[in-house]
């Protein structure tokens, strides 16, 4: 990957995003807040450098959580179409938390583990051989 320019946005096209460096990891987050914030059984996030990333058009609603973690999370999504967009974990504050659909071409990342599967659903299987956290590794 030379080109480590990420683009992104919501589903409506309202907000646009841009991350001028590569993500630092991205894994699989099936954390209750990620299953409920998503609408789906897991959330995959890649974290960027937060001085890497901006929102280049519209603005985004956001609200904070206590994540699995026991600390806050400040999720911000579109307020027109609902889209996730990224988050703000308090505990890593250098880092953008994006998620990994709302990028143009979610491709060009690899997640690299399943993290927060103690609260991962039963039907919820994931057989693509990558390590499996019951919280966040470290
Ligand atoms: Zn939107
Ligand atoms: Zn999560």
């Amino acid at each position: 990957m030379t080109d480590t320019t990420l683009t992104g946005g919501c589903a409506c096209g309202a907000v646009r995003y841009t991350s001028t460096a590569a993500p630092v990891l991205t894994a699989h987050c099936h954390c209750r807040d990620c299953q409920r914030a998503s609408g789906a059984a897991y959330a995959t996030v890649c974290a960027v450098p937060r001085a890497a990333f901006r929102v280049d058009q519209g603005e985004t609603r956001s609200y904070r959580s206590i994540g699995d973690s026991g600390h806050g999370v400040v999720r911000h999504f579109c307020p027109t179409c609902g889209a996730p967009l990224f988050s703000d974990v308090e505990v890593a504050p250098d880092l953008s938390f994006l998620r990994v659909v709302s990028l143009d071409d979610p491709a060009v990342v690899t997640p690299t583990a399943h993290v927060y599967c103690a609260s991962a659903q039963p039907w919820d299987t994931h057989p693509d051989g990558l390590p499996a956290f019951p919280r966040m590794p470290g």
